[in-house]
């Protein structure tokens, strides 16, 4: 079993492990934990969601004045498609949540961290394509 943070209303679900998933749901709000928008984490739910995901959690750092950032965003979305409960895609508006932003040393957006098992195991800075996103997550399943 694995612990999935639904992507909806935040709280957490043991999922069996499988190689791919037709269907998943959420025991609490009953939406699909397949979605793969990515979610907004803030300074109140961050470490939850990091702590109580057995998969990899895939956060882009940004602000809505960056343009990297907003060149950036939909490419981030598509790649979150290619990894239904394998990866929890999430973002950080750096402008609101500067906090964040300080904690993690972020001094140029946008900045990915990928982190695993609770701790910080990749960042990047600067813009990625689409198949930038996907080879980055992919080295972390
Ligand atoms: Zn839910």
């Amino acid at each position: 079993m694995m612990r999935i943070v639904c992507p909806h209303c935040l709280s957490v679900n043991n999922v069996p492990k499988k190689d791919s998933y037709k269907k998943a749901n959420c025991g609490k709000c009953k939406k699909s934990l397949l979605d793969t928008k990515p979610i907004e984490l803030n300074s109140a739910n961050f470490d939850e969601v990091v702590v109580n995901s057995d998969i990899p959690v895939i956060v882009d750092f940004w602000a809505p004045w960056c343009g990297p950032c907003k060149m950036m965003a939909p490419n981030f979305e598509k790649g979150a498609t290619n990894f239904p409960l394998k990866a929890l895609f999430a973002k950080v508006n750096t402008e609101n949540e500067q906090e964040l932003g300080a904690r993690f040393g972020i001094r140029s957006i946008p900045t990915i961290i990928v982190f695993k098992n609770s701790k910080e195991v990749h960042r990047i800075s600067g813009a990625l394509d689409e198949v930038g996103i996907k080879q980055l997550v992919s080295q972390f399943l």
